[in-house]
């Protein structure tokens, strides 16, 4: 028996596509494909779905009906040269393999991540965890020098320990976040789907979305129906709460958006009159907005 293998796929493997200033994404190997996913379905349904759902229909089922085991028989495994401070995030995906590189073991390498200058803006207003608006030029040059300086006088004090014989383990206590670290990550698909609807995310940090990014691109070879449908009811899926049907039916018969959510208790204003700039009234609005098609559905993170 061959094993069963995705030439778009196999024609990838190995090759590292860039993020940020020096880290990469490349896929390793792989075990199964959208017929790994058809097949581990038909055990649970038997003989009988196969007359009356062709392969694409049925994972299109599974996924819109979350039944998840199936789209775990396939496994993805990726080789990853990320910051610090992206792995930190990275990592709370706990639901996968992973071997990092031994800063123990072994010296870590000068490389440190500087943001390019329109990615160095102000906080956000209305998202604390998010960016906003651009800065003063002045502002994001100094910031960026002063990273650079912390980054190379860091790595002078490190590399002076290791030469007076401090351990590899102590001597890296001193780098920033900004450095970089490297792991192998194994997971499957159902998993990747769910670690990409969190970290491609409008929400999700501008770096760690880039990455994101690169994994979709590479997974989507592999698996390119069962993909499809991710993106189709997962990723520009829209999710409707009891009160938000409720405003929907307002709207329906007839009433302003400010209207149909006061009707549905989901509220605009706070106590003291002010526009709300968060919560379920608000993300309400956004998702109308969506549906009309004006833009995303995310604020300025
Ligand atoms: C935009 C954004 C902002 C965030 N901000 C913060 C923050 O400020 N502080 C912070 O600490 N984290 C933050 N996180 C991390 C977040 O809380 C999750 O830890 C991370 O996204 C991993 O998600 P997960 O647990 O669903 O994934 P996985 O760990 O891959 O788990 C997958 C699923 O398995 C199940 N599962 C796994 N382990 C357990 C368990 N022990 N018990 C029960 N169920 C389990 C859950 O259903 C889970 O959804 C943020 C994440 C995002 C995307």
């Amino acid at each position: 028996m061959v094993r069963p293998t995705v030439p778009e796929a196999d024609r990838e493997i190995g090759i590292r596509h860039p993020v940020l200033g020096h880290g990469f994404v490349a896929l390793v190997d792989y075990m199964g494909e959208d017929a790994a996913i058809v097949q581990a379905a038909r055990v649970s349904y038997g003989r009988g779905t196969k007359s009356v759902r062709d392969d694409r229909g049925l994972i299109r089922y599974l996924l819109r009906h979350r039944h998840t085991t199936p789209f775990e028989m396939v496994e993805l495994k990726f080789l990853v040269r990320l910051p610090i401070f992206v792995a930190r995030q990275w990592i709370r995906h706990r639901s996968a393999s992973v071997n990092e590189y031994s800063a123990r073991y072994s010296i870590v390498p000068d490389e440190f991540e500087v943001p390019p200058p329109d990615e160095v803006r102000h906080q956000s207003q209305h998202n604390r965890q998010g960016r906003g608006g651009p800065l003063d030029p002045a502002v994001v040059e100094r910031f960026r020098s002063d990273l650079e300086r912390v980054a190379r006088d860091a790595y002078t004090v490190y590399s002076g320990a290791l030469e007076a014989g401090v351990a590899r383990e102590t001597a890296r206590l001193v780098l920033p976040v900004a450095y970089y670290t490297q792991w192998y990550w194994k997971v499957d698909l159902w998993n990747l789907f769910h670690f990409l609807s969190l970290r491609l995310d409008p929400h999700a940090q501008e770096e760690i979305r880039l990455y994101a990014a690169e994994v979709a691109k590479l997974g989507r070879l592999v698996c390119p129906v069962a993909f499809e449908a991710f993106e189709d009811f997962v990723l520009s899926g829209l999710s409707l709460g009891r009160r938000e049907q409720r405003a929907i039916r307002s709207l329906l018969a007839g009433a302003t958006p400010e209207a149909a959510c006061k009707a549905a208790g989901l509220p605009l204003a706070r106590e003291d009159g002010k526009p709300m700039t968060s919560g379920e009234g608000v993300e309400f609005l956004q998702k109308l907005a969506r549906l009309r098609g004006e833009g995303s559905p995310g604020d300025e993170a």
